[in-house]
């Protein structure tokens, strides 16, 4: 594999070309937005630089990974030399379908088609395409060039050749990729989302409050960030939308988001990107600040 199409130059889309144009693949980067495009390349300019002050990279190595990507707005130039696509468009079911349909005609008839979706099936999203068999989830983290996990999800129709192709492409990026099968949340967010609906649940059932939840998990758990700092972190938009994606999906009560959940995402209190959800968050104050809601 050499040449990469990678579909959204959002938070997900700029970092996943961070990573492969550093490691010498040609990267290909599409939006519909060319101001995406052109704030993807200012980010991830931003990133590499950081990297040289740091001494993790040369600035000639840095300058050689900006020239590996190519910025296009139509997808017919974007794919039409793909060995790989990754997908990092927004996350709508309609809209994935409709961009697999597209890439699916355009792309060469031997390229792997990737999604990095946080909660569609893969299997429903390969069903609209005539290479179902090519069709995989590469579920990166977010900050992608830091974070080492990618979540290689198999589609019901995925074959073992593919699903070897970019086990090896995940590791060639410096990452550990983790191959699990296609059910509602794969395993990230079915054992994290069911984590932090659960710490809403015991804030609204008056177990404890804000601080002291996320104090439980840090100290005693020894987890980075607690439950309800990492929502807001998240949004709980994102949140809300991945428990109702395992609720439909498993038919299962204890899947069912909770009421104060709801109620904050309906409010519009969607955490850090809202600047407001358990905490308190204003631009450039690190301070934790509990949401005067929960004082
Ligand atoms: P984002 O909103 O930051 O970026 C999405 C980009 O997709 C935008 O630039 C938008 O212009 C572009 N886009 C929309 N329609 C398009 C189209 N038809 N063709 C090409 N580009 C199009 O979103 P994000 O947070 O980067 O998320 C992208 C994907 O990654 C989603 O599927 C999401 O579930 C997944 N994901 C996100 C995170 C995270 O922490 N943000 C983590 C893991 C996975």
């Amino acid at each position: 594999m050499k040449n990469i199409t990678v579909i959204g130059a959002g938070t997900m889309g700029n970092g996943i070309a961070h990573v492969f144009a550093m490691k010498n693949y040609k990267v290909s980067l599409v939006d519909i937005s060319q101001p995406a495009l052109d704030k993807a390349l200012g980010r991830i300019a931003k990133n590499l630089d950081r990297m040289v002050a740091k001494e993790k990279i040369t600035e000639a190595g840095k300058l050689e990974a900006l020239a590996n990507i190519s910025t296009f707005t139509d997808f017919k130039s974007g794919l039409h030399s793909a060995d790989l696509v990754v997908e990092a468009a927004t996350e709508n079911v309609d809209l994935k379908l409709k961009i697999f349909k597209q890439m699916d005609e355009v792309a060469p008839a031997s390229a792997i088609l990737g999604t990095n979706t946080s909660s569609i099936s893969i299997t429903q999203i390969a069903a609209a395409t005539t290479r179902p068999e090519k069709v995989i989830g590469m579920h990166f983290m977010n900050p992608v060039p830091i974070m080492k996990l990618v979540e290689v999800i198999r589609g019901y129709a995925t074959s073992d050749a593919v699903t070897q192709a970019v086990m090896e492409v995940s590791r060639d990026l410096g990452k550990v990729p983790v191959e699990v099968n296609d059910y509602p949340g794969f395993i990230a967010n079915r054992i994290l989302m069911p984590m932090i609906n659960e710490a809403i649940y015991s804030l609204y059932e008056s177990v404890a409050g804000v601080a002291e939840i996320d104090t439980v998990m840090k100290l005693g758990m020894a987890h980075p960030m607690g439950p309800l700092q990492l929502a807001d972190f998240i949004g709980l938009d994102v949140c809300l939308a991945i428990m109702e994606v395992l609720h439909r999906g498993f038919g299962n009560p204890k899947y069912a988001p909770c009421p104060l959940l709801v109620n904050m995402v309906t409010a519009g209190k969607l955490g850090v990107k809202s600047g407001e959800g358990f905490y308190v968050h204003t631009r450039g104050s690190k301070e934790l600040v509990v949401a005067s809601n929960f004082r």
